[in-house]
């Protein structure tokens, strides 16, 4: 097992790591920007190291000043948690070029997955059903019309190298198409440096159900079921829960079983989130995630299993030293994204954290590197703390989430809390009928009373 691990990330997700690692005896290095001297993630780690000023591309993103960093500090391997370099092919490669474990999947797997065209071309020829679309990129306007006709308008138009949301265009009628494709390719240059695009039929109600992946180096694979996660606002993820609402159980082992062998034969190693839309009884593979989600703690919290502790051991060469016949799911789990935002707006809210105020209890977790006294710095993404909160069944789970948000005060910034304790008052969620155009639909309605 390691000795040390550097941990290549901020915030909660640090935090996240480091505690894994320390129930684990394993000593953590915290970098950090200039504007995260006092972060959580930093005063907790054995060692930190200043990797640059504020701007990520400066230091979180620092590729030679994170490598250094390890190496002053003599650390085994490099855990990236989610953004920044976590599904950077060329950071994995480098970090295995000098001699450090990199905890997460091999390079070439991550620049597959990447890619989303070779992406689903991959799923598609291992089994697993995919949205209709074009077969590969767009290479030619009248090719990209009579391929639009064939799938039928509305059509997607997406970013191969998308993420985050960006880079898609609904494209509802011929005459648009050329213009979006136009926009997407100048969008997905300047965001990702590639302009690769792609079309994909667009659904018009369907659910975002993704299946969680842990892959041993002995072949073994296992799935630990599914998320929805279909309450987006711009294809932003705002509240997880597990199980989904709507899938049932022989449903759930089709299509996780029919994902776990796929990613079986790719000879995949690590942690993996395969995301699919979920319409009329069908689903349809859009893309795979090759690292941690931040959603991942609603899944530990209905089969016990610490997936960062799972990632680790893998990456040191461990069995998984479980079958899926070990996997058990107890119970149901919720979790609300807490932005520091308006709530209204959702203009950043960063600054002083005046109070600070977690609700506890029973099957009650926080996620966050938040404290009274810290000034949450505008650089990075607005993201303060996860609440995550289990019941026997969905219905416990909500009047817990509800009591808990009841407690939760984080004071001297706006965050969207508010949000959150209107949201689980409607009755669509409540009764789980929600796809993923509906959270926007109530938001444009949506006024808070706090
Ligand atoms: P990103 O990598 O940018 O997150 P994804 O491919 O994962 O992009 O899609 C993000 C979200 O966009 C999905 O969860 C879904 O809400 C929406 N989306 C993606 N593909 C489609 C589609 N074919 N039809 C309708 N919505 C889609």
């Amino acid at each position: 097992m390691f000795e040390k691990v550097l941990i290549a990330n901020r915030g909660e997700i640090a935090l996240r790591i480091h505690r894994a690692c320390r129930e684990m005896g394993i000593r953590t290095v915290a970098v950090h920007s200039t504007a995260d001297s006092d972060a959580m993630h930093v005063r907790l780690a054995d060692e930190a190291v200043c990797i640059g000023p504020p701007p990520a591309k400066d230091s979180y993103l620092n590729i030679p000043a994170i490598l250094a960093a390890a190496e002053v500090t003599d650390a085994d391997a490099i855990h990236p948690g989610y953004g920044f370099l976590s599904e950077n092919a060329r950071f994995a490669e480098i970090v295995e070029e000098h001699g450090l474990v990199f905890i997460g999947p091999t390079p070439e797997h991550i620049r597959m997955m990447g890619d989303k065209i070779a992406a689903k071309e991959t799923m598609k020829r291992l089994g697993v059903p995919v949205v209709p679309g074009s077969e590969g990129g767009i290479t030619d306007m009248d090719e990209a019309r009579a391929l639009a006709g064939d799938i039928g308008f509305p059509v997607l138009v997406k970013a191969a190298a998308g993420g985050g949301g960006r880079g898609m265009k609904v494209v509802r009628e011929e005459s648009e198409l050329e213009d979006a494709i136009r926009a997407a390719r100048t969008e997905a240059r300047a965001a990702f440096g590639d302009d690769a695009v792609y079309l994909e039929k667009f659904l018009d109600h369907p659910r975002h159900i993704e299946i969680q992946i842990l892959a041993d180096t002995h072949g073994n694979v296992i799935h630990l079921g599914e998320r929805d996660c279909s309450l987006q606002r711009r294809h932003q993820k705002v509240l997880e829960e597990a199980p989904s609402p709507v899938i049932s159980a022989p449903e759930r082992s089709e299509i996780a079983e029919r994902t776990a062998t796929a990613v079986r034969k790719m000879g995949y190693r690590g942690a993996g989130t395969v995301e699919f839309l979920y319409q009329d009884g069908r689903f349809y593979f859009i893309e795979m995630n090759t690292r941690l989600q931040v959603e991942h703690p609603v899944t530990e919290m209905i089969t016990g299993i610490d997936l960062v502790r799972q990632q680790i051991r893998i990456a040191a060469g461990e069995p998984l030293g479980r079958t899926q016949e070990d996997i058990h799911f107890s119970g149901h789990a919720i979790e609300c994204r807490i932005n520091a935002e308006d709530p209204l707006t959702f203009a950043p809210s960063p600054g002083l954290v005046s109070d600070y105020h977690p609700p506890g209890g029973l099957d009650v977790r926080v996620d966050s590197a938040l404290y009274a006294g810290y000034r949450i710095p505008p650089y990075y993404d607005s993201l303060v703390a996860k609440l995550v909160v289990r019941g026997e069944t969905r219905e416990d789970c909500l009047r817990r989430l509800r009591r808990s948000l009841e407690e939760f005060v984080i004071g001297g910034v706006k965050t969207t809390i508010p949000l959150h304790r209107r949201l689980i008052e409607e009755d669509d969620f409540r009764e789980g009928r929600y796809d993923i155009h509906w959270l926007e639909r109530w938001l444009d309605g949506f006024a808070p009373e706090d």
